[in-house]
């Protein structure tokens, strides 16, 4: 498949976007909506919805008052995909699918290749180098998984880019898949080993930002684009204080070691072993930080867009610290239940 980049560089490129009812394709599915591009999202009808809930109404409601196109269906289904794709003109596909229904994908991938005018697909990624990395079971299996969806794109030749954000900003509880929904501790820290392996952490909003920066920019094609931001480079002891200076307290410590997270991981409860799982390979082994970005296909986000700041951690964490202010004026256990919904746009 070859494509001009005069037609990649047009601002109307027609996105579609799976996932978009999930937690990290909502900033996508946002930021595609802010950029002006027509964006189509894919949803999945109540009776085969992995989230469903009323909350999914919701958010479809306001992704179509924002100006998305709904369409339903699955990506499983293949047919559906290159009709979809085709009447819709779509350029540019985006999948965010939840980490249980990565290799829903492959019919996915097979229809881009079999409709043949899809400039770019990013598919479900948005985490580690899954080529880099070996976690313990059970994040080794959706590793295995993302990487056979990698090898049927390469392999069928379809343009891509593989989104490697890191971990998204917020207390990096190591039983929570979602952690930028909950504040940070508000009574004990628990420390990953001796807490001096450092990691990279973005805002769910740059993921988004910067993820529609690249869909059709030349210089991502075939890349795996690296998000490595040097304002938001933290270990779990430095995430600790820069918290305790927010709330203006201390909190105790407690030594959550390598063996308890690999227990942990062994329980093999999904999706908290999971996260158990990758907590280890992130603060242990230091999975983000032990490699150099200097492949051939491998690019660093802030390389590509230098003059375009990342929102920084020291940033989230004030909107954490604004949302336990302002619900702890709150008396109501109605609004006192909101500490629970803290998420770091
Ligand atoms: P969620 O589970 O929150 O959402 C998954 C979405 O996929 C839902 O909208 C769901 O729709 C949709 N979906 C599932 N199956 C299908 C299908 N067959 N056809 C169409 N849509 C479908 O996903 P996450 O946001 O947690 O995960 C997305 C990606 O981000 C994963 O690759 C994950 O590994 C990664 N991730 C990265 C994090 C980080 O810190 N870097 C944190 C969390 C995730 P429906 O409701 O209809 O089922």
């Amino acid at each position: 498949m070859t494509v001009s980049a005069a037609a990649m560089s047009s601002p109307k490129c027609r996105v579609l976007i799976v996932g978009a009812t999930g937690f990290i394709g909502q900033f996508v599915t946002e930021a595609s909506l802010d950029s002006g591009r027509p964006t189509y999202v894919l949803v999945q009808s109540v009776t085969t919805s992995t989230t469903g809930s009323p909350s999914k109404s919701k958010v479809i409601k306001q992704l179509q008052e924002k100006g998305a196109t709904i369409l339903y269906g699955s990506i499983s289904d293949k047919e559906l995909m290159e009709k979809i794709l085709r009447e819709h003109e779509i350029d540019i596909v985006i999948s965010a699918i939840g980490g249980e229904k990565i290799l829903d994908q492959l019919p996915l991938v097979e229809a881009i290749k079999v409709v043949g005018t899809v400039k770019r697909f990013l598919p479900s990624e948005f985490g580690h180098d899954v080529v880099r990395t070996d976690p313990v079971e059970p994040g080794l299996r959706m590793y295995n998984e993302k990487r056979k969806v990698r090898r049927l794109i390469e392999e069928l030749g379809v343009p891509y880019t593989y989104i490697c954000c890191n971990s998204i900003a917020s207390w990096p509880y190591y039983d929570n898949h979602h952690p930028s929904q909950v504040l940070p501790p508000l009574d004990t820290f628990q420390i990953y080993g001796d807490g001096t392996v450092k990691a990279y952490f973005v805002a769910g909003s740059d993921i988004g930002k910067f993820t529609m920066r690249t869909v059709d920019d030349m210089r991502a094609e075939n890349k795996s684009v690296h998000f490595r931001p040097a304002c938001n480079y933290y270990n779990i002891n430095e995430l600790a204080c820069l918290w305790e200076n927010k709330i203006g307290r201390t909190l105790p410590r407690i030594i959550v070691t390598e063996n308890h997270l690999l227990a942990a991981a062994k329980e093999n409860r999904i999706p908290q072993s999971i996260v158990a799982s990758f907590t280890h390979d992130i603060f242990i082994r230091g999975c983000q930080v032990n490699f150099n970005i200097d492949g051939p296909h491998d690019i660093e986000v802030s390389h590509l867009y230098p003059d375009e700041p990342f929102r920084t951690l020291d940033d989230c964490f004030n909107d954490f610290a604004l949302k336990l202010n302002h619900n702890s004026t709150l008396a109501d256990p109605i609004t006192s239940s909101l500490f629970n919904a803290a998420t770091c746009a």
